[in-house]
C-alpha cells in the first residue's frame, strides 16, 4: 500500500455538545476541563442565545485561562458545543481553534470535530471540478462546505449532514449546532469515541464519559459508527449516514489518550490498561526488584504488571506537572530538555535496585532513552523497559500526531536495535493480540502497530 510521507491535519481533540440544559456554557466549561488532556493548545465554545443567534468565543490556552466567569455569562443559552484542541508540531495557529462558525454556508451553524479526513484532497478536487470555488484548508471547513453545497439537494439539516458525512472518509467525531438543534455524528469506522448522556431534561454528547461524570450526567449510550444523532425539542432521533458494521476504535485511545476513568464502548480505560499490564508481564516478565510507572499515563498498566509479577509498585519516577508536555516540542533537542524537566528519578527508591519501567508507548524514543539514562545515573543496577503497547511503527492518518515513519523509533528497526538505542538492559512490547484480549473487543484500529489501515489512504496519483 502507498504510504504518503507526510500527513496533513492533526486533530486529536475533544468535543462536547449540550441541548436543553440551563446554563449550557457553564456545563460546557466544566466538561471541557475534564477533556483537557485531549488538547491544551486552544479551546472554544459556541452557544445559541435566546434570540436564536449563535455566539462564539475561542482562544489559545487552557479552558480555565480562556474563559472567565464574565465570558461564560456572555454565552447564554441552553444549547452549546465546545472543543479542546491538541497542540501539534505542524499545524499551529489561532485559525485552527474550534468551533468554527459559518454564516454563509447555509448557516448559521457552528461545527467542531475530532479526527482527520483522509480523502480531503479528493473531495476538494471533486468540488472544484463542479465549479465550486474552494479555499478552505481544514477538515472542519470541508465538512461545513459540503453541508453548505447540499442546500439545494437537501432541504433539512439531517439530510445535509448525512450527505456530507457520507462523502467523507476517515476519522471524525463531530458536533454541529444550529439555532434549533444539536447534531452529533461519528465516522463509519468509529475511530474516535463519542458518548450520549442525559442531563436533567436535556442532553450531552462528549468525547469521553469522564465529561459526563463531571457535569453529573447519566450515560445513555455511545454514538454508533456511521450514526447521526439529531437532538432537538422532540428529543433524540437517530439516523445513519453509513452502515458498515465496523467498530474500529483507535487502540491508542485505550492505551494512552483517554482518561483512565472513562469508559469507551463498554470497556473501562483503567481496566483495559491494568489488564494490558498483566498480559505484558505474562508475555515479558522482568528480572527486577521493583516496578515503576512513567507518571501518570502508564500508572494503570504498571499496577497490572506489578500485581502479576508480585513485585512492589514504587514511585521510582516523579513528574513535574507544571511543565508542558514534551512530546509537542518542535525540535528533538527541546524535547529532550523537556523530558528532563518533566520527569525525575527518585534516587532513594531506585539506587542499587533492578527496575522494571512500564510505559504505555514508545514513539520517537526520546522519553525512554532519557529515562534509562536518568535511572542509571540515580544508581539503578538494571533498567528493564516494558511497553504496554506493540511497537509503534506506522504513522497514523486518523488524527493522532506521532510524526512520520522516519521519526518513529520502531519503524524499520529490530527489537534489539530499539533496545540498544534506548540503552535498556532488556525491552519487551505487548502483542497486538493482547490489545484485543485486554479490551474484550473483536475489532480495533491497530494500524500504527501492524500497518492494517482500515481505510484507503488516498494515494495522490499526480504525486508519483
Ligand atoms: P517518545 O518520547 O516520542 O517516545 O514519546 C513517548 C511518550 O509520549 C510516552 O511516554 C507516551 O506516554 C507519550 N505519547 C504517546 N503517544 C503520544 C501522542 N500521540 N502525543 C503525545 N504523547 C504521546
Ligand atoms: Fe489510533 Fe493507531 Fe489507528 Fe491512529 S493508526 S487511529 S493512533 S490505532
Amino acid at each position: 500500500m502507498y504510504i504518503p510521507d507526510s500527513r496533513e491535519l492533526h486533530e486529536e481533540c475533544g468535543v462536547v455538545g449540550f441541548y436543553g440544559v440551563d446554563h449550557a456554557a457553564t456545563h460546557a466549561f466544566l466538561a471541557l476541563q475534564s477533556l483537557q488532556h485531549r488538547g491544551q493548545q486552544g479551546c472554544g465554545m459556541a452557544t445559541v442565545d435566546p434570540s436564536g443567534q449563535i455566539l462564539l468565543q475561542k482562544n489559545a490556552g487552557l479552558v480555565k485561562e480562556v474563559f472567565t466567569q464574565k465570558d461564560i455569562e456572555n454565552l447564554p443559552g441552553t444549547s452549546c458545543i465546545g472543543h479542546v484542541r491538541y497542540p501539534t508540531t505542524n499545524v499551529g495557529g489561532q485559525e485552527n481553534i474550534q468551533p468554527f462558525l459559518f454564516s454563509r454556508l447555509g448557516g448559521p451553524f457552528a461545527l467542531a470535530h475530532n479526527g482527520n479526513i483522509v480523502n480531503a484532497e479528493q473531495v476538494k478536487k471533486y468540488l472544484e471540478k463542479q465549479g465550486h470555488l474552494f479555499r478552505s484548508t481544514s477538515d472542519s471547513e470541508l465538512f461545513a462546505y459540503l453541508i453548505g453545497t447540499t442546500m439545494r439537494q437537501a432541504n433539512n439539516w439531517e439530510a445535509r449532514i448525512t450527505r456530507a458525512a457520507n462523502l467523507l472518509d476517515g476519522a471524525f467525531a463531530t458536533v454541529i449546532l444550529t439555532p434549533h438543534a444539536l447534531y452529533a455524528c461519528r465516522d463509519k469506522y468509529g475511530f474516535r469515541p463519542l458518548s450520549l448522556g442525559k442531563l436533567g431534561s436535556g442532553y450531552i454528547v462528549a468525547s469521553e464519559t469522564c465529561a459526563l461524570e463531571t457535569v453529573g450526567a447519566e450515560w445513555i449510550r455511545d454514538v454508533e459508527p456511521g450514526e447521526l444523532l439529531t437532538i432537538d425539542q422532540k428529543g433524540v432521533h437517530s439516523s445513519w449516514h453509513s452502515r458498515t458494521g465496523l467498530h474500529k476504535m483507535c487502540a491508542m485511545e485505550y492505551i494512552y489518550f483517554a482518561r483512565p476513568d472513562s469508559v469507551i464502548e463498554g470497556c473501562s480505560v483503567h481496566a483495559f490498561r491494568k489488564q494490558s499490564g498483566r498480559l505484558l508481564q505474562a508475555e515479558h516478565p522482568a528480572d527486577a526488584d521493583l516496578v515503576t510507572c512513567v507518571p501518570e499515563s502508564s500508572m494503570s498498566a504498571a499496577m497490572g504488571f506489578a500485581e502479576a509479577s508480585h513485585l512492589p509498585l514504587e514511585m521510582g519516577i516523579i513528574k513535574n506537572i507544571y511543565v508542558a508536555r514534551t512530546f509537542i516540542q518542535p525540535t528533538q533537542s527541546m524535547r529532550s530538555v523537556g523530558v528532563k524537566m518533566k520527569l525525575s528519578p527518585v534516587t532513594s527508591i531506585v539506587k542499587g535496585k533492578r527496575v522494571a519501567v512500564i510505559d504505555d508507548s514508545i514513539v520517537r524514543g526520546t522519553t525512554s532513552k532519557l529515562l534509562v539514562q536518568m535511572l542509571r545515573e540515580a544508581g539503578a543496577t538494571a533498567v528493564h523497559m516494558r511497553i504496554a503497547s506493540p511497537p509503534y511503527a506506522w504513522p497514523c492518518f486518523y488524527g493522532i500526531d506521532t510524526g512520520t515513519s522516519d521519526q518513529l523509533l520502531a519503524s524499520g528497526r529490530s527489537l534489539q536495535a530499539i533496545s540498544d538505542f534506548i540503552g535498556a538492559d532488556s525491552l519487551g512490547y505487548l502483542s497486538v493480540d493482547a490489545l484485543y484480549k485486554a479490551s474484550g473487543r473483536t475489532q480495533l484500529c491497530t494500524a500504527c502497530f501492524d500497518g492494517g489501515y482500515p481505510t484507503e489512504l488516498y494515494q495522490e496519483p499526480d504525486n508519483k
